[in-house]
């Protein structure tokens, strides 16, 4: 996981945001931006008084998830019920930059412990994407063999690798993975994305015509700060390029599941122009691109460097239409609609007497499962892949156990509802030539059995 990637570090200074107000934002009399508490090293959580973006105060309510235990929360089986920390979900929608965000920031110690379970997430849909990436750039903003590619929260290096035959890379990851990725030749920098690696980088290196943070962004507390220092890093015509959680599929589908307390901000292409335009950037280029189940892809660039291309109006003009305060409302309503029909439909199985075993324990899972108030009653077991740190605890905020895959196959449950349910398709069949015999209940975006 990467997301540890941007850890501020303690010789950072706050940073004020640039004046520029984003459209319809009237400047706010108060607490200046600086004075926010930072969650960071409190051991607790901080609540969102102002706009993550804009510090504007008057942020509404949009949905509520109830308490949800951090997603790495999960006690080894067979130990007590014992006080574990549980955060109130609270999503927030500003009405002055658009940004959909979370109304609490928990420390980063509490939701990255040390023992955070390294997981490369390089699976064959992130591969795939990020040699679509490299693709992307060679042909839209050709480099040449000069330019240097930096990707912060570079982790094993596979996004790297699709840019080293080109020209100089380099990436930047605090944690082991940046190990592998010099292993398999890719020059990375084992430190933190702070003032003094971009010093060290810029001095050593030089600057970069690309940087590209992939799933970072919407993980930081100050995204201003993220901003200036990626600024710092590029040349006058370099090229800013992020990919995050988008909100739209987000909404359309129901993935109200990815919504936990790692992702502080749920990206609209609008709420990112607010942002990059606070900072004298455009964004030039943008797209919606499969992975997590609905990302957004932004170019970003100094204010005039480059034309802005017709792609950012075609997002904004869709999400215009779609992402109203209403579109929301109706989201809100639909969300808890769906923990109903998921619990009918759970309801009649277990009147039945038969089993739900759940399939693969993703970080959503645990959002679905405490919202809807899934337990080992309801749920027998998760299974997950053979080698998963996961096996032999309880899912967090639960009893429910997790365990190897290979269970299913053996006691054939009546049911397998799919936790990881954006890839249903790929999974069913799989399970069924595996030699499921029963049946699947996909959760999301309807409850149905398949
Ligand atoms: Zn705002």
């Amino acid at each position: 996981m990467d997301v540890v990637a941007l850890g501020a570090s303690p010789e950072a200074k706050p940073t004020n945001p640039k004046p520029t107000k984003p459209p319809g934002f009237k400047p706010m009399a108060g607490v200046p931006h600086t004075a926010v508490k930072s969650a960071a090293g409190t051991g607790h959580s901080v609540v969102v008084e102002r706009c993550q973006i804009c510090d504007a105060p008057d942020l509404e309510p949009v949905l509520f998830l109830g308490y949800l235990p951090p997603v790495n929360a999960m006690p080894a089986i067979g130990s007590r019920p014992c006080e574990q920390p549980a955060y109130p979900a609270q999503v927030l929608r500003c009405p002055h930059c658009s940004l959909v965000q979370l109304g609490l920031v928990v420390d980063p110690a509490i939701l990255f412990p040390p023992s955070y379970p390294y997981t490369s997430g390089t699976t064959r849909v992130l591969r795939e994407n990020f040699k679509e990436l490299s693709r992307e750039v060679a042909s839209l903003y050709p480099l040449s063999t000069n330019d240097l590619v930096i990707d912060v929260g570079s982790n094993d290096g596979t996004l790297l690798s699709n840019f080293a035959t080109r020209g100089p890379v380099l990436g930047i990851e605090p944690t082991n993975a940046g190990k592998l990725a010099i292993e398999r030749g890719i020059p990375t920098y084992i430190s933190f994305f702070n003032r003094s690696t971009i010093r060290r980088v810029t001095a050593e290196e030089g600057h970069a015509k690309l940087v590209t943070a992939t799933n970072v962004f919407a993980h930081i507390e100050d995204v201003h700060e993220v901003i200036e220092s990626v600024v710092e890093l590029m040349t006058p015509d370099g090229i800013f390029v992020t990919e995050s959680h988008y909100l739209l599929p987000l909404v359309r589908t129901m993935q109200y599941d990815t919504i936990y307390h790692e992702h502080l901000r749920y990206y609209s292409l609008r709420s990112l122009v607010n942002l990059f335009d606070m900072h004298d950037m455009d964004v030039i280029h943008a797209r919606p691109i499969p992975t997590h189940g609905g990302s957004i892809r932004v170019y970003a660039a100094r204010r005039g460097t480059y034309p802005v291309r017709d792609t950012v109006r075609q997002m904004l003009d869709a999400e215009e239409r779609e992402l109203t305060a209403e579109r929301l409302d109706d989201f809100a309503k639909k969300v808890a609609q769906s923990k109903l029909g998921l619990c009918a439909l759970l309801r009649e199985i277990k009147a039945k007497g038969q089993r739900v075993y759940g399939v693969g324990a993703p970080s959503r899972a645990s959002t679905l499962i405490n919202y809807v108030g899934i337990d080992a009653g309801v749920m027998d077991c998760v299974l997950e892949i053979e080698g998963s740190h996961k096996i032999g605890k309880y899912m967090p905020g639960t009893l429910i156990p997790v365990c190897e895959e290979s269970k299913l196959f053996e006691d054939q449950p009546e049911y397998a509802m799919l936790l990881s349910w954006h890839i249903a398709e790929e999974l069913m069949p799989k399970l069924w030539q595996r030699g499921f015999r029963g049946k699947f209940i996909v959760p999301l975006p309807e409850p149905s059995i398949m």
